[in-house]
């Protein structure tokens, strides 16, 4: 596979491996980590591996020439490597990008320049729904005040009329966050929305959503065999986002709870619930950990605990909460192996098991790896782990 920027961009590490390679190194990756607690089924990869990221992210800024570039920092840099196509990334919104960039100097709009503070366009944003086809864009700028924004969407538009919604986020800080709090919707309703397993979600500019729908239908659906849900259960979603895999778990539980840090996921996921017509599911905006520890303390009942943790993975507090609150089983989703391995060691040491477990190729050409894991407690000789570590 060629790419011109190959070495430069550092984001594709695995591009000299052809697809069915990439996946069994993969798959070894994770068999390496999860040996000690269980098996691995096939590893579930894409058909067309190319182009899947819905999501895409542009740093604009000036090369030594004094010429507008967008493209991606060179890893582990502020070093921007101009990027016009990507083999990872949605061809429509590398288009749109390409737009913004010729529109800037007839708008005499300059791009941000992070040493001095001067200029006004930091980053861009596409999102694209799957199904929709409804595509937001974020302009992220270094001030508040953009000149003429309703001749620059008209002007976006005019090229890209399945733009659907526009929005000015502000982030005037020193820092590596691509986003600001600040945010003024000026075109559409401010968000996208998308659907993914049947249910419709609700996207807005912070919250978390897969980059790769066709993957991500993959890994809730192989969340949802997990938990083999009989209709009965009350099944906690933790680190939900916009409630997607609780939603589609929604239909075949008793009850969802799902608990999120970020306040605009949580609306998104609220909004999503009733759009949906799913009146069994309620969420909280909560540090996940927190959550946990005050459901053990008021002593609730769980059955089974979905969890989707950061790339940090989940925290002690967290998990011991967990192992009080006893759920028959957890699923586990995982976009990081290591930290995956460490609190599967936590909580086999606690009476859990792990059960299943698949890896799924949600990042193709990158060395991430995304897993599913299925844990059971094991109820018969729980007791006795739980009386011996008492006595220690
Ligand atoms: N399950 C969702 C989101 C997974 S990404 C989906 O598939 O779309 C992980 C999520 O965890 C993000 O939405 C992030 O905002 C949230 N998060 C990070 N730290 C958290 C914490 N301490 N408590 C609760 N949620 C947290």
């Amino acid at each position: 596979m060629e790419c011109p920027v190959y070495k430069k961009c550092g984001g594709c590490q695995l591009l000299h491996m052809d697809y069915e390679k990439q996946l069994r190194w993969k798959k070894e990756q994770v068999l390496k980590l999860l040996k000690p607690y269980g098996k691995l089924e096939d590893m579930i990869g894409m058909e067309n591996p190319e182009h899947y990221r819905h999501k895409v992210h542009a740093v604009f800024g000036r090369d030594r020439r004094g010429n507008t570039i967008s493209g991606v920092y060179k890893e582990g840099t502020h070093q921007i490597v101009p990027v016009e196509s990507c083999l990872l990334e949605h061809e429509k919104a590398d288009a749109i990008i390409q737009t913004i960039k010729g529109l800037l100097k007839s708008f005499k709009i300059k791009t941000y320049d992070e040493d001095t503070g001067y200029g006004l366009l930091r980053h861009v944003l596409v999102r694209i729904g799957y199904c929709t086809g409804q595509i937001m864009v974020v302009l992220v700028l270094g001030s508040p005040i953009m000149p003429s924004k309703n001749n620059f969407v008209k002007a976006l538009r005019r090229e890209h009329p399945e733009i659907t919604t526009v929005v000015v986020n502000v982030n005037d800080k020193k820092t590596s966050m691509v986003l600001g709090e600040r945010e003024q919707v000026i075109y559409g309703p401010g968000y996208i929305e998308d659907e993914l397993c049947g249910m419709t979600f609700k996207i807005s500019p912070k919250s978390f959503y897969q980059v790769n729908p066709v993957q991500a239908q993959k890994l809730y659906q192989k969340a949802i065999e997990y938990a083999d849900l009989t209709g009965r259960e009350t099944v906690l979603d933790a680190y939900c986002g916009t409630g997607t895999i609780g939603m589609i778990a929604a239909e075949k539980a008793g009850k969802v709870i799902g608990v999120e840090l970020n306040k605009d996921a949580v609306k998104d996921a609220i909004a999503g619930a009733r759009k949906n017509q799913v009146s069994n599911i309620r969420f909280y905006q909560a540090d996940a950990g927190d959550f946990m520890v005050s459901m053990a303390e008021r002593g609730e009942k769980v059955d089974v605990v979905l969890m989707d943790p950061p790339r940090s993975g989940s925290s002690e507090k967290f998990l011991s909460s967990l192992i009080k609150l006893r759920p028959e089983k957890v699923v586990y989703v995982s976009c990081n192996p290591e930290t995956l391995a460490r609190d599967l060691k936590f909580l086999c040491e606690r009476g859990y098991a792990m059960k299943r477990g698949a890896a799924v190729d949600m990042f193709p050409f990158t060395d991430d790896i995304e897993t599913v894991c299925l844990l059971s407690n094991r109820k018969a000789d729980s007791h006795i782990k739980l009386s011996l570590d008492m006595k220690r």
